[in-house]
């Protein structure tokens, strides 16, 4: 079989505008849902009298059997493309979404935007559309789904797709290179065939647009960054580091540097699943012997690079953040625990430069006083001791965080920009 590359896709929209019911048909048209589920209620369907099989009878059953606590193997979410083997990033929960998306719990190379044909345009619709385009996704599909309610007229989707256009344009998409497609999550409408009910469209079906997306940057290619999750020291070995590529190449041999310990070395040996490996890349978990180290060196939150293009060690950062949860405000002064990669450390608000419109990314006010709970903003931190962090824009994983305090993420973030110590 043909490797397939692998992307991830998160679904957005406002609420009952379909997401679920689409991710659902999408894996039914891919083959996911299995074969003896459908069979048993394509029975039932018959049983009850129900004169086609439809599949939104699937989808109800479906959700019927898990709120009743039945597992169906449909939650990988998983599906291939001729081009893509697609994960599914779901947004369940407002909130979560938010948060998931922006500490890059999951990292979403597309969007798909689903879109009530009759409702169009929501205050979800336009907040997901700002947050997917700062948190770097540029690349989007747009669904205007539920052309059965209008009886698949064009007029009722070219109302709505200039509805959307407006506030893609806004946040600075650029909407001529966007996909819009008339859909049915229902009844299947230009998913992966294109449908007879809109004759008078002649784009791509969803499918079609999803293999027309550009596959990831890949962080190979990027400066090498391991954040150091443990370190041991094994006897007749040595120091053993352990964490995660996540960006670049280690070699067996290679110099790294330890940031902020500013401690060097040189690696003899890589170890990924109890097997000697000659290189490491993103996304494998390794151990790394190294000579010239020890184990009180280095420690959780250090992060490895090469001494050429070592990780920034920063003085302070500049990050646009959310708000998700604060019981009062967040002013000048106040110092949560910043988690970024494997590192915490209380950073301290040291200027509130602007408050951002969460819709469009717009500056709402300069220099505020607080920021409460959903407030978007760009601000500045210091951390109280020595930390890397990145720009997101140079090494994503390295350029996202958490604010936690009192047991809670208070706000999410990305680094805009960093001063580096001297
Ligand atoms: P979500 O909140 O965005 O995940 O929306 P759901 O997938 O739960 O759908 C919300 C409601 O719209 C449900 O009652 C669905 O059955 C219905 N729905 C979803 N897709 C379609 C569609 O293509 N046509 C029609 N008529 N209804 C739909």
């Amino acid at each position: 079989a043909k490797e397939l590359e692998h992307i991830n896709v998160v679904i957005i929209g406002h609420v009952d505008h379909g997401k679920s019911t689409m991710v659902g048909r999408l894996l039914y048209e891919a083959g996911e849902i299995p074969e003896h589920i459908i069979e048993k209620y394509r029975k039932e369907a018959q049983e009850k009298g129900k004169a086609t099989f439809e599949f939104a009878w699937v989808m109800d059953k479906l959700k019927e059997e898990r709120e009743r606590g039945i597992t169906i193997d449909v939650a990988h979410r998983k599906f291939k493309t001729n081009k893509y083997e697609i994960t599914i990033i779901d947004a369940p929960g407002h909130r979560d979404f938010i948060k998931n998306m922006i500490t890059g719990a999951s990292q979403a190379d597309a969007a798909v935007l689903v879109v009530d044909v009759v409702d169009c345009v929501q205050a979800q619709t336009k907040e997901h559309v700002f947050l997917s385009r700062t948190l770097g996704i540029n690349q989007i599909i747009v669904l205007i789904n539920k052309m059965d309610r209008v009886d698949y007229k064009q007029e009722e989707y070219d109302k709505c797709k200039e509805a959307v256009s407006k506030i893609l344009k806004m946040v600075g998409f650029k909407v001529d290179e966007i996909p819009f497609i008339p859909t049915s999550a229902y009844n299947g409408d230009n998913i992966l065939k294109k449908s007879e009910r809109t004759t008078w469209y002649n784009g791509p079906t969803v499918f079609e647009a999803l293999d027309a997306l550009k596959p990831p940057e890949k962080l190979v290619d990027k400066p090498l960054r391991i954040p150091i999750q443990d370190v041991y020291s094994i006897s007749g070995v040595g120091t053993v580091p352990v964490g995660r590529v996540e960006s670049g190449i280690l070699k067996v041999g290679d110099k790294v540097i330890f940031n902020p310990a500013g401690v060097t070395g040189e690696v003899k040996s890589i170890e990924m699943h109890h097997e000697s490996i000659p290189q490491a890349e993103p996304g494998d978990n390794i151990g790394f012997n190294v000579r010239g180290v020890s184990k009180n060196d280095v420690r959780r939150g250090d992060v490895a690079g090469h001494p050429d293009n070592p990780p920034t060690v920063v003085r302070d950062f500049t990050a646009q953040i959310v708000v998700l949860q604060h019981p009062t405000a967040i002013t000048v002064g106040y110092t949560p625990v910043v988690h970024a990669h494997t590192a915490q450390v209380a950073c301290q608000f040291v200027e509130l430069q602007k408050k951002l419109d969460p819709r469009t990314g717009q500056a709402k006010e300069e220099n505020p006083q607080f920021l409460k709970t959903g407030d978007a903003a760009i601000v500045k931190l210091q951390p109280t001791r020595p930390m890397v962090i990145e720009k997101v824009k140079d090494i994503p994983p390295l350029g996202r965080f958490a604010v936690r305090d009192m047991g809670m993420t208070v706000a999410a973030g990305m680094v805009l920009d960093v001063t580096p110590r001297g």
